[in-house]
């Protein structure tokens, strides 16, 4: 693969953000802002967060893209920019990569993000690394540390549909609603919609669902020095769930992960709103919990009338 002919085939004919200055071409891009600019990086790696058993490069490309712009929807940014920085095995053709950017180019046309630069270099597996950049508007950014005793928890869309439709493509078995399970995981859709339609409210802790709620609620009791209460029975699955066992049921929901969803506490007032939002913006939100006040913060979640402490059990990295 020739990388000129290569970055020549990814570089956008036009760009669509107004800020920006200089795109791909120089040996950096420019941008020009009067807002608060947060910036986010994810890097995926073959064998260990994809495998090309279960993905077609344009769903990586996807993916891996959804994941930046899902932390940037958790901050209450609205997507604009991203660079893509590939280590790319020389087995790989040139159409193969090209299918990975259209992959995100899909996304990124979604929100009018521009790619705006990145970097090649070889090596013996493939390894995607994404900047994503947004836009908030000054000191609008919405942090983990924002919960307060009293606040009710919630969480959008459906969990465990990822780590589902993962389990559906290892098995190759038969499921109910396979390919609704098999999209969520290969082409999740952040919550971009509902974070940028919650800039109204004063007070909202959003983080966005990647490792699964129980890394998530713990990050937001340890950030806002509370304690979270989840009520099992209140988690919201997709129709069919039932059909998996009754353990990959409560790990998937719990733990799964990689569901882009958003997991948000705020105020009894704020809630109305957030339903409201929700409503206009087409997204599924629930009710699954509460926050209180607490010695030391911790997450516990309740399962047929029992309470147990929920640990950050999702998949962490380095432990
Ligand atoms: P430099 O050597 O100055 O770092 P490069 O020759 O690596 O520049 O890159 C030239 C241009 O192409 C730069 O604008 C860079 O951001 C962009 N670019 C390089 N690799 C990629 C890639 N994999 N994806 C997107 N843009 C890229
Ligand atoms: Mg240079």
């Amino acid at each position: 693969m020739d990388e000129f002919s290569f970055i020549n085939a990814i570089k956008p004919k036009a760009y669509k953000q107004p800020s920006l200055i200089k795109g791909i071409g120089d040996d950096a891009a420019v941008l020009r802002s009067t807002s608060d600019i947060v910036t986010t990086v994810d890097t995926f790696v073959e064998n260990i967060h994809f495998s090309l058993e279960t993905m077609e490069p344009f769903h990586i490309g996807y993916r891996v893209l959804a994941a930046n712009i899902s932390d940037l929807a958790a901050m209450g940014a609205e997507p604009a920019f991203y660079l893509v920085s590939m280590c790319i095995p020389k087995k790989w053709k040139q159409e193969s990569l090209e299918e990975i950017y259209q992959g995100m180019n899909e996304l990124a046309s979604l929100y009018r993000m521009d790619l705006i630069g990145g970097d090649t270099v070889s090596s013996d597996r493939l390894m995607i690394s994404i900047t994503a950049m947004g836009y908030v508007p000054k000191d609008k950014a919405r942090y983990r540390s924002h919960a307060k005793p009293g606040d009710i928890v919630f969480a959008t869309g459906t969990l465990g549909d990822s780590r589902a439709g993962l389990e559906i493509l290892l098995q190759g078995q038969e499921y109910k609603d396979k390919n609704y399970y098999i999209e969520r995981h290969r082409l999740p859709k952040p919550r971009v919609a509902l974070a940028l339609g919650l800039r109204d409210i004063d007070r909202v802790a959003l983080n966005d669902i990647s490792d699964g709620i129980s890394n998530e609620a713990n990050e937001i009791a340890e950030a806002s020095r509370v304690e979270l209460t989840i009520i099992e029975e209140r988690i919201p699955v997709s129709k069919n769930f039932d059909q998996f066992s009754e353990k990959q049921q409560y790990d998937w929901k719990v733990s799964g992960g990689e569901d882009f969803e958003l997991l948000g506490t705020v105020s009894e007032q704020g809630w109305k709103k957030v339903q409201a939002v929700a409503a206009e913006t087409d997204t599924p939100v629930q009710q699954i919990g509460y926050v209180h006040e607490a010695a030391k913060p911790s997450v516990l979640i309740q399962s047929a009338g029992e309470t147990k402490q929920l640990t950050k059990s999702g998949y962490t990295h380095l432990k």
